[in-house]
């Protein structure tokens, strides 16, 4: 089937209108009549070229909610007219190791991404600024009823992003976790951690943000800026996530947590970092984290229906991506751009 969607022509294009050809349902396909799709900045790093050569044209898009529209013959998961979500993966081989453990999102013979992936017919994915996708139905989520489902459309990239470090490494009553970056996955990691019981600290560029980030349910706010912050809040941190896009000072951050605590990256900066061995030698873990796997991305969901947590959202019409595109680069999001799907067409 042919839907209209927006794509990347190439690295250093905007992004047009174009149209692209959908699969037919399969026995176990889904085809989602999209409604929103949120912008993640890996969105922007893909087609701008940050990590790689790509398929181009790409369709970006990995936090997609919509409406069944259709399902194939062998689907009793999912019936037309529910409200459904996708995220960054639309199918894994379900037999290997991770994939047996929940983890689809490392899937050791090749996770298929949302888009600009290889998928099992030899084409390539195309993501969700787009009217319609057909999707696997073991890679279809459910909306819980009760979330808006423009602002539940982040939640199926940054919300899962944010969700399983904070679940992993214990974030909740008594913990102090802190949030490097407030923009679209940090934002979600505040109200995800303070819902979840844990003293939270936000740790931006500036204090520009602070009243938001209060609101949003931080305790403490910082301004990495001011080199004071580093000395104030040493061997602070049980917990650190950061959500910066760009290259940071990992020591800095890295003398903030205390003995055994644990910084987790789930931002992709884009060159190698060099880590102090001393800083590592009190006992300290730095490690990273990518997306979560289908059963937690729905724990998520139900957790913020639960506690009615949604994403903080601009809506924009689709003539917009490339506007929404140049704010997120200047940390101007407050704090997640989603597309009106209905402005594709
Ligand atoms: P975003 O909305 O642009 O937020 C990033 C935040 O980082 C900004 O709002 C800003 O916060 C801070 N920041 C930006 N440039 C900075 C700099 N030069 N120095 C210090 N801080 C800076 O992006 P996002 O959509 O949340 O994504 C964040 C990162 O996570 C991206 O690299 C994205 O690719 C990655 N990501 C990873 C996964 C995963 O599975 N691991 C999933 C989704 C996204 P302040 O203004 O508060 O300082
Ligand atoms: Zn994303």
């Amino acid at each position: 089937m042919r839907v209209h969607a927006y794509a990347a022509p190439g690295p250093a294009e905007p992004l047009v209108p174009t149209v692209i050809e959908r699969r037919a349902v399969g026995a176990n396909d889904v085809l989602i009549a999209i409604e929103y799709a949120g912008i993640c900045h890996s969105d922007i790093h893909t087609v701008r070229g940050e990590w790689g050569p790509q398929p181009f044209p790409v369709v970006p898009g990995h936090e997609i909610v919509g409406v069944v529209a259709e399902v194939g013959a062998d689907v009793t998961k999912h019936r037309v007219g529910d409200r459904v979500g996708v995220g960054c993966m639309v199918n894994s081989c379900g037999e290997c190791a991770n994939c047996r453990n929940g983890d689809e999102q490392y899937c050791v013979n090749g996770t298929v991404f949302t888009y600009a992936s290889p998928d099992r017919d030899g084409t390539s994915t195309q993501g969700g600024y787009s009217t319609h996708v057909v999707v696997d139905a073991g890679f279809v989520l459910s909306v819980p009823q009760g979330l808006d489902p423009a602002a539940a459309a982040p939640l199926l990239c940054a919300g899962i992003t944010t969700y399983a470090p904070l679940r992993r490494w214990g974030a909740g009553p008594g913990r102090q976790v802190a949030v490097v970056g407030l923009g679209g996955l940090g934002h979600m990691a505040v109200k995800l951690a303070h819902a979840m019981g844990a003293h939270v600290t936000v740790l931006s560029q500036s204090l520009k943000k602070r009243e938001d980030g209060l609101r949003l349910g931080a305790d403490d706010y910082y301004a990495t800026a001011d080199p004071d912050t580093f000395t104030q809040l040493a061997d602070r941190f049980d917990l650190i996530i950061n959500t910066v896009s760009a290259d940071l000072d990992i020591n800095a951050y890295l003398g903030l947590l205390t003995v055994d605590g644990t910084m987790v990256n789930v931002g992709v900066a884009p060159g190698p970092m060099s880590v102090h061995g001393f800083l590592l030698g009190s006992r300290r873990n730095l490690t990273g984290s990518m997306i979560g796997g289908v059963a937690l991305t729905q724990e998520m969901l139900d957790f913020c229906a639960q506690h009615g947590i949604g994403s903080e959202i601009e809506i924009i019409s689709a003539d917009r991506i490339n506007d929404a595109y140049e704010r997120v680069l200047a940390s101007d999001v407050r704090y997640r751009f989603v597309i009106d799907a209905a402005t594709i067409a």
